[in-house]
């Protein structure tokens, strides 16, 4: 079967650093996939690669089975890929609203029930409050939300998600979390890039542990144990 998203043997880096080498990847439609792995792993580098972001051949990332890989990363938009950011990089000095208008304006064609700003308030409801607030007078949660919520926005058929807990209080981390459910059950696919080890698995389906550009671990997240995911982690034999 043709996944939705895949990468083969992807390799990727900045000049001549090499930051993965030959990553094998691979998404359904409505799955939450984690990424894990130590600092320097290569997890945003692999999400970087897929979007576009980095240069990559064709042939190693493919959607419905078509090769997209190092297309720019505003036609991997249209193609149904988005991203939510390390780091948010939200339009400052634009309220809520706005934040969310933009993302809009720039969105692939829905493949299912296309996400409305109203479809993202009910995901969100302090973001329904706060739409005429500019987003830098958000806390650091409802600002994750917005991001969120703009990269939904997009249409996509697959999120990638890097990193959306950072810095977030464990009670905001979990409203967050809690929320996802409700994207993947539009059929929408989750990539979560996720320094919280237990929260990765317990969130997602299946996940991938990457080592030094490598995948060290793959499999059903309620399958692998501690000890498999610590190896694959630090490298332990
Ligand atoms: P982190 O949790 O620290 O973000 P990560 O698993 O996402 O870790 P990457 O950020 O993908 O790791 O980094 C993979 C490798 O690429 C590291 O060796 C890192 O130093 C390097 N790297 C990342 N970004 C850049 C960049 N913009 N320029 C040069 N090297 C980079």
């Amino acid at each position: 079967m043709t996944a939705l998203l895949s990468t083969h043997g992807l390799i990727a880096g900045y000049g001549d650093m090499r930051a993965l080498h030959g990553i094998d990847f691979a998404i359904e439609p409505g799955e939450t996939v984690a990424l894990i792995g130590a600092n320097g792993a290569g997890k945003s580098t692999l999400l970087r690669a897929i979007m576009g972001l980095l240069p990559v051949a064709s042939d190693m990332v493919t959607l419905d089975g078509a090769a997209v890989g190092g297309s720019a990363p505003h036609l991997m938009v249209q193609n149904g890929i988005a991203i939510v950011p390390e780091g948010r990089r939200l339009f400052a000095g634009m309220t809520v609203e706005e934040n969310l208008r933009v993302a809009s304006e720039h969105a692939a064609k829905p493949h299912g029930t296309p996400w409305t700003q109203e479809a993202v308030y009910d995901l969100f409801p302090i973001l329904r409050e706060k739409a005429a607030t500019s987003v830098e007078n958000l806390s650091g949660g409802q600002q994750q939300m917005v991001s969120i919520g703009r990269g939904l926005l997009a249409q996509p058929r697959v999120l990638l998600c890097d990193e959306i807990s950072l810095g977030l209080a464990p009670r905001v981390v979990r409203e967050i979390y809690e929320a996802l459910p409700q994207v993947t059950a539009q059929g929408t696919a989750l990539v979560l890039v996720e320094q919280d080890v237990g929260l990765a698995q317990r969130a997602s389906g299946r996940l991938y542990c990457l080592l030094e550009g490598r995948v060290t671990l793959e499999g059903r997240s309620l399958d692998i144990s501690r000890d498999d995911i610590s190896k694959a982690y630090f490298g332990a034999s």
